[in-house]
């Protein structure tokens, strides 16, 4: 549990005096666009905004670095930072310049010139294959621009390229808000749950997520399974599971989590009905089961409804609950009912809740329901990376305190 020790060990912007010093922000400014450019859902950018305001009143000039989409190591207009410059600037109520590349003379220069409670944005760090490669003179040549290195950008702390990890070999190197607040949600919950502690733990496929499954085990008192992943279990307690989503080379590592939990005394509960569908399509014939009566040419595509009683019933007993993974294939809205039936029993446990992954984070948006959440995390495979207890290389090169 490396990470979970290191975690509250990191300095963060609280720690160090930013007077008249020129911090470079790593941001996730991953937003996402539609054709012509536009800006579809400006979250992220809201996400960034405390740390840079708080540099900013603290009489810092900031200057901010961010990839957008994957232009693959050469300048491509497509994902010019231009868009986040705008919006960003919007947001702050100041001007926001864009840097006409995230290296070079030109930007040297602009950052030589700026003054405190001035920002500036680099052009985007992956028209440079030495971004993703992690190379040391492209990050001595990001550093050389400021005088202490922020890491806010959590979504892509579990990478180790030169603007979240390497950057921090040359100048002091602290978190922003953000980082702290996800390293702290997730953390705190591994580290010190109020219990009874639950995961629920749904999406295609165990092998995504075995590592997961492994790493929360001995931490929790319940681990309810959902999703394609439960069936893998299911066929290993002897039930059939008709054509459904099955990893067949993983049902004795199935078994083995099984024994597992029963010797370390956490409780792994498993569906008792399921929705099943002639065809996983939308308008394909559908009907509810118990677990031991799926019908041989038909799949399982979400938890039925005893088992999203059983589940509502279980978390409303829980004082922390971490969920990762839809409960079934709820991109169609027949199937989507086990994963809403999830999200809103965690809504009303009234217990710590974090969400993290993807597609449930999706889902509990759509739902309308992540503001009841404690924590909803901005980074899907961080996030992922975190709950397999791995160290994340962008937060490991941060100082400690
Ligand atoms: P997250 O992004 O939250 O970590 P995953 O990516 O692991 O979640 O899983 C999400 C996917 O799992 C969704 O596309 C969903 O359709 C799929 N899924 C959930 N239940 C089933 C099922 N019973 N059969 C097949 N796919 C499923
Ligand atoms: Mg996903």
């Amino acid at each position: 549990m490396a990470n979970v020790v290191n975690v509250a060990h990191k300095k963060t912007i609280d720690d160090v005096d930013v007077r008249g010093k020129r911090a470079l922000v790593r941001a996730d400014f991953n937003v996402p666009q539609d054709a012509s450019g536009a800006i579809t859902d400006d979250t992220r950018i809201r996400a960034a905004l405390p740390t840079i305001q708080a540099l900013l009143e603290r009489g810092a000039a900031v200057i901010l670095m961010s990839h957008l989409g994957r232009p693959k190591g050469k300048r491509d207009d497509r994902y010019t930072l231009a868009p986040v410059a705008a919006r960003l600037s919007d947001q702050l109520g100041r001007p926001v310049d864009l840097a006409p590349d995230a290296v070079g003379p030109e930007t040297e220069a602009l950052a030589r010139a700026l003054q405190p409670g001035r920002v500036l944005l680099l052009e985007n760090l992956r028209f440079h294959p030495e971004e993703e490669a992690d190379d040391p003179a492209f990050a001595r040549a990001l550093a050389a621009l400021a005088d202490l290195y922020v890491d806010d950008a959590f979504g892509t702390a579990h990478r180790a390229h030169a603007s979240t990890a390497g950057v921090a070999s040359y100048l002091p190197a602290v978190s922003g808000y953000l980082m702290q607040r996800e390293l702290a949600a997730l953390g705190g919950a591994l580290e010190h749950p109020e219990r009874p502690f639950a995961a629920v733990i749904g999406g295609a496929k165990v092998s995504g997520k075995l590592a997961v499954l492994e790493h929360l085990l001995p931490l929790v008192d319940l681990l309810l399974i959902g999703g394609g992943m439960a069936n893998t279990f299911l066929h290993a307690q002897g039930y059939g599971v008709g054509t459904s989503l099955l990893e067949i080379d993983l049902v004795d590592t199935a078994r083995t989590l099984l024994d597992e939990a029963r010797r370390t005394g956490a409780q792994i509960v498993l569906p008792v009905d399921v929705v099943v569908a002639a065809r996983v399509a939308p308008d394909a014939a559908h009907r509810e089961v118990d677990i031991a009566e799926v019908p041989p040419d038909w799949a399982i595509v979400d938890i039925g409804r005893r088992t999203r009683s059983l589940f509502t019933h279980t978390l409303s007993t829980c004082r922390t609950v971490l969920w990762n993974g839809p409960m079934g294939i709820f991109e169609m809205p027949p199937f989507a009912e086990g994963t809403r039936a999830v999200a809103q029993a965690i809504a009303e446990s009234g217990a710590t809740s974090i969400v993290g992954g993807g597609d449930s984070v999706a889902a509990v948006e759509e739902l309308g329901l992540a503001g009841r959440m404690t924590h909803v995390s901005t980074g899907g495979g961080a996030s992922l990376e975190f709950l397999e207890g791995k160290t994340l290389p962008g937060v490991a090169a941060l100082d400690d305190k």
